[in-house]
């Protein structure tokens, strides 16, 4: 057999299989500053930060056919136009008072979107890179991928997500590693689109209140909450990272 003909991760045919993004490429373009050379600078902060350049995110050549490539990339186009870089500041309003604001992302093909976020996690799920090691399916693997080819599951009906708008004071434009966690109880996995941040639910128990009315539903306005600081998580990992890298490149 063929190196490259290998059964396709997802519709398990024996086919020529392609370089599929696990994150779409789209993410990580939009972060690249204008004007600069076209790569990222990844980082992968153990006892040391080990830097490498990538043209355009992290790719597996061994996962899907450019059948199954090409049908995700769909649900990644409708998550790009749901998610945009720009951010139109008149959808920001403060509805509850007390600076709490929330963006109006307004009417979604929620079903649509779903479908990019199953996709994406379970991308995420497989994938080898160590990005994405903290993201564990575990009996998740296989519904999600009964979802993705098709097959109405009752996992479908609780998989919802709370969408944020993340703008940090600053480094808002780094794409963190995704990573599971629960919040309230409840499993969640939470990805870094900058600007956007997504806690989508791995659980078959609701989110609970308030979060529960900020999830997306079908048929309803979807709103993203707003958050303008770093969690003492996030800032944990940003000062870990600040002094990892610092001490690589010889500055400490
Ligand atoms: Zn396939």
């Amino acid at each position: 057999m063929s190196s490259n003909l290998l059964p396709c991760k997802l519709c398990g045919e024996q086919k020529k299989l392609i370089n599929a993004h696990i994150i779409p490429k789209q993410y990580y373009r939009r972060i690249i500053p204008k004007g600069a050379k076209p790569h990222l600078l990844k980082f992968e902060v153990d006892d040391v930060a080990n830097e490498s350049k990538t043209q355009s995110g992290i790719y597996q050549d061994d996962l899907l056919c450019s059948d199954c490539d090409n049908q995700i990339g769909q649900y990644d186009k409708y998550g790009y136009e749901v998610l945009p870089h720009q951010i139109d500041e008149s959808k920001l309003k403060e509805p509850f008072g007390h600076g709490l604001k929330i963006y109006e992302i307004g009417q979604i093909q929620v079903e649509t979107f779903r479908l990019f976020l199953v996709s994406l996690v379970w991308r995420a799920g497989i994938a080898r890179d160590s990005m994405f090691e903290l993201i564990k399916l575990g009996e998740y693997e296989d519904g999600l991928k009964q979802i993705l080819l098709g097959k109405k599951t009752d996992l479908l009906d609780t998989i919802t997500a709370v969408v944020v708008l993340f703008r940090p004071p600053k480094y808002s434009e780094i794409m963190w590693s995704p990573f599971c966690s629960k919040m309230d109880g409840i499993n969640i996995v939470t990805f870094y689109l900058p600007p956007w941040k997504i806690l989508l639910k791995l659980d078959r128990r609701p989110f609970n209140d308030p979060f529960d009315k900020f999830a997306l539903s079908v048929g309803k306005p979807t709103v993203a909450t707003v958050q303008d600081f770093w969690s003492k998580g996030e800032f944990r990992l940003l000062c870990d990272f600040h002094q990892k890298s610092r001490k690589a490149a010889g500055l400490e």
